[in-house]
């Protein structure tokens, strides 16, 4: 009985002919390309059909209207023609965001990317010569400046650097590595599998909340390559703990002709207490203590592009470079571009801090957000439903991309909340936006942060507010 009601169910479906000769399946075409809009029909057809069979769908002829069919269609060639990478708004209070993208980049840097994407360039051309150059050359004059090192190298990212740096000076060989740094950081990055791919043998010492100085010295051995130092970024162990400065672990190295080795994780040219966070060592000092190699991420709190930097001697930078790893990992010209004109802002810290997107979001003080705060609120109130209530609310932001995993920034947030709905339905109603609103549901309220809000998100904003029932 039930099968014979869906088989006659099935029946009532129209072909695909028949639903490409409707006027406005007709008028679609003309717009989008054929194939997709028959793959469009497909997909609504295949869906209603296994909602039938399925028994989701009974014989409501409402459902086989053909205005309505058509309409679904509509919705999924809008679907199939749209952009999968698309811009959405940040009011989460995640600086660092890694899911939404992490940093942003400042203006000064998307002039550089328009000029060197849109024209030929001297990547890999020595216009002083005449000849063949090296695309390591343009980045690396500027490190050495800002951070006082010899020496550097850009690769894809920080996760590669790590892999190429212990690839070319540890493999086969042992790397010792204290049992409180054995960081994972979040899409699989683990110090244990990355060591074991690069080819080192991992070589753990100490405790996990104390490692001593004589944990390192007793592990130096014949077999030796490196001593390795993991900025324990995305989280702290405290209580009864120890673990041995950079400085000291250096002096280890030098002692014993052993090198040493900090992958910082989210580098930073800046000294954040002056915005209130503190334990995030500076990429300076890091190299001031006296390390062999240092790796870093420059789309953490440098507020760059996606790359890896690799700082130390020259003469370890020329070993990183024969290893054809490093081909594997190399960096595209507008990553090189966006980076150079990033480290660039850093010859003037008050100007970076302005222009560099991550930098002038941590830096941003409460009473801006307040005012922000106030002033979307009341933009709201005069577009909204009578049944969405709203306030002004303190809040905490987070730097985020694995760094300073203990600090909150006190901020201001936009709480959102209704007795028709829940804040679950509000949270997926501003995230299916045509220009998805990312925020977050605590204790059934919808908060908006205003801290990671960027210019003309507000409107944004508003107009998807104003599309919520009445
Ligand atoms: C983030 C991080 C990495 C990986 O850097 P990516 O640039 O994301 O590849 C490696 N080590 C540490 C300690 C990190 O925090």
């Amino acid at each position: 009985m039930e099968d014979s009601v869906s088989k006659e169910t099935l029946r009532s479906l129209p072909a695909v002919d028949e639903i490409l000769r409707e006027e406005a399946i007709k008028e679609a075409v003309e717009t989008y390309p054929r194939t997709l809009v028959v793959r469009a029909v497909r997909n609504i057809l295949d869906r209603t059909r296994k909602a039938i069979l399925s028994g989701e769908i009974g014989p409501d002829p409402q459902y086989f209207d053909r205005s309505n069919l058509v309409g679904k269609i509509h919705e999924e060639i809008e679907r199939l023609a749209s952009f999968t990478l698309q811009r959405v708004i940040n009011a989460t209070g995640i600086i660092v965001h890694t899911n939404l993208g992490r940093s942003l980049l400042a203006q000064d840097v998307l002039e550089r990317l328009q000029l060197i994407g849109s024209g030929y360039s001297n990547l890999e051309y020595d216009l002083q010569a005449g000849s063949r150059g090296s695309r390591y050359v343009h980045a690396e004059a500027i490190l050495c400046e800002i951070t006082g090192s010899e020496g550097a190298l850009v690769v894809n990212n920080n996760a590669g650097a790590v892999v190429l740096v212990l690839n070319t000076l540890a493999q086969g060989r042992e790397v010792v590595v204290s049992r409180g740094q054995l960081v994972e950081i979040g899409g699989s990055f683990r110090i244990p599998d990355i060591m074991a791919r690069s080819g080192a043998l991992l070589r753990e010492v100490g405790c996990t909340n104390r490692t001593h100085l004589y944990d390192y010295e007793a592990a130096i051995g014949p077999d030796t390559a490196l001593l390795l130092k993991a900025h324990t970024s995305n989280y702290q162990i405290i209580g009864f703990t120890a673990e041995v400065s950079l400085k000291d672990l250096a002096a280890l190295g030098k002692k014993h002709g052993v090198l040493v080795m900090e992958d910082l994780g989210s580098g930073c040219f800046v000294d954040f207490t002056r915005f209130g966070l503190s334990g995030e060592p500076t990429v300076q000092d890091t190299v001031r203590s006296g390390v062999d190699v240092i790796t870093f991420s420059c789309d953490k709190l440098l507020g760059g592009p996606q790359a890896g930097i690799i700082l130390g001697s020259n003469e370890l930078m020329a070993q990183l470079r024969q290893n054809p790893l490093t081909r594997a990992l190399r960096v595209d010209k507008l990553t090189l571009a966006a980076l150079e004109a990033t480290l660039r802002l850093y010859r003037d810290e008050d100007a970076a801090i302005k222009a560099i997107p991550t930098l002038r979001m941590i830096a941003t003080e409460l009473g801006t957000l307040e005012e922000q705060a106030h002033d979307l609120l009341e933009r709201l109130r005069n577009s909204m439903a009578a049944h969405i209530k709203g306030e002004v609310m303190d809040g905490s932001s987070m730097v985020g991309g694995g760094a300073l995993p203990v600090q909150a920034l006190p901020t201001k947030v936009v709480a959102l909340s209704s007795e028709k709905i829940s804040a679950t339905r509000l949270e997926a109603h501003f995230r299916g936006y045509e220009v998805p609103i990312i925020g977050r549901v605590e204790q059934e309220l919808f908060l908006l942060d205003m801290r990671t809000l960027q210019p003309g998100d507000v409107e944004v904003i508003v107009a998807a507010a104003t599309q919520l029932a009445t």
